[in-house]
């Protein structure tokens, strides 16, 4: 049977349409968006009217119309009608993070807690949460979800950690956080990070994002999603074996890329990230030797990669602040000695948001959930 569109269908599209035109078009008039949209002046105002009446967009003081010659009205979507929460759960650590609809961060804080994979850990987690919340200026119908960045791989559907080894929590479900009255998601801390370089990147379409902290992890961008493939470990690089006999990894092989790569391969006991560079950065130091070494292997591995996945190459994680032009000359002409076919040197770059990603990211795809059905 042949289905027609029905007139509360076309309403709902076109206050969709004006919807997702303010939130690109920020500081809009009602006859911007009329002439934009090519729908008519009342129509344009009947839409107007009802989303600001349900909270959506807001006027803020006035502007000279692009179409009129008078002054008009400026509409904006409102940034907070909605937020989301993101949580990154670290062995000694909590970070939380709120943001709005454009993905900008409302509140931050830092919680030094020692990981417990016991019941009280998480009530303790979820109430410090309820708190972080309260102390916004938002109610809890404001919630989208909140998102949990893990050291460990996760469900296709976010709802189970499949496999942790660097905590010991494996086979968690979000049921732990039953306290709080929001959608609750678990996400590999590697796609949280690729999260937020999608969200700062809208030219990105495919890419490997490699995080490059404390742990190795990656993450594969297809179509500007991050992929969890089939059974939630696409993308776990950082268990290639890289040397047979190499250094012991936490999954129980050795010689993986972790063991390599990571920056617990790079740093000795005690080392920091600044310490590490200052003396890195000079000339004939055993640390230059050292940095140089970690990045050969790091060439290995990309190439290793990008022979199966010919896409970008992104260098995400905390060592992404300390890496400069001159690092990635240096992979490309080792990645160039390992390969047998000519390579230019224009698929790796430097995240562009080193900082923060991971909470942030987690709290991301509840955002873009709530924009794309807009
Ligand atoms: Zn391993």
């Amino acid at each position: 049977m042949k289905k027609s569109i029905t007139p509360g269908q076309i309403k709902e599209t076109n206050r969709n349409l004006v919807y997702q035109h303010l939130y690109k078009n920020p500081d809009s008039s009602q006859q911007d968006i009329s002439y934009a949209l090519r729908l008519s002046r009342p129509t344009v105002t009947a839409l107007l009217a009802e989303l600001e009446q349900d909270g959506m967009i807001c006027k803020n003081g006035v502007i000279a119309s692009a179409y009129a010659g008078r002054k008009a009205a400026a509409y904006s979507v409102t940034p907070d009608y909605r937020i989301a929460i993101g949580a990154e759960l670290l062995a000694s650590e909590w970070k939380l993070v709120a943001v709005d609809l454009y993905g900008r961060e409302l509140k931050r804080k830092n919680y030094q807690v020692a990981f417990q994979n016991t019941p009280e850990y998480y009530d303790s987690l979820c109430s410090e949460i309820l708190h972080f919340i309260k102390e916004l200026p938002a109610s809890d119908a404001q919630v989208l979800g909140v998102g949990f960045a893990v050291q460990g791989l996760v469900s296709p559907d976010g709802q189970q950690i499949a496999y942790g080894k660097i905590l010991p929590f494996e086979g968690l479900t979000t049921a732990v956080f039953s306290a709080l009255p929001f959608p609750c998601r678990l996400i590999h801390d590697a796609a949280s990070a690729a999260a937020a370089e999608l969200w700062v990147s809208p030219e990105l379409q495919n890419a490997v994002f490699l995080l490059l902290s404390e742990h190795f992890g990656a993450a594969f961008i297809q179509d500007r999603s991050v992929s969890a493939g089939k059974h939630g470990h696409q993308a776990t690089i950082e268990h290639l074996q890289l040397y047979h006999n190499g250094k012991q990894c936490y999954c129980g092989q050795s010689g993986c890329v972790e063991t390599e790569c990571s920056i617990s391969a790079l740093l000795q006991d005690g080392e920091s990230l600044p310490q590490f560079f200052a003396a890195a950065r000079k000339e004939n130091t055993a640390e230059a030797a050292r940095w140089m070494s970690w990045l050969s292997s790091l060439a290995e591995v990309i190439n290793a990669v990008h022979l199966i996945y010919d896409c970008d190459y992104i260098l995400g994680g905390h060592i992404a602040p300390y890496l400069k032009e001159d690092d990635l000359t240096v992979l490309y002409s080792q990645i160039r000695a390992h390969t047998s076919f000519p390579e230019p040197d224009d698929f790796i770059r430097i995240s562009k948001m080193p900082e923060h990603g991971i909470s942030t990211g987690a709290a991301l795809p509840f955002v873009q959930d709530f924009l794309n059905q807009m």
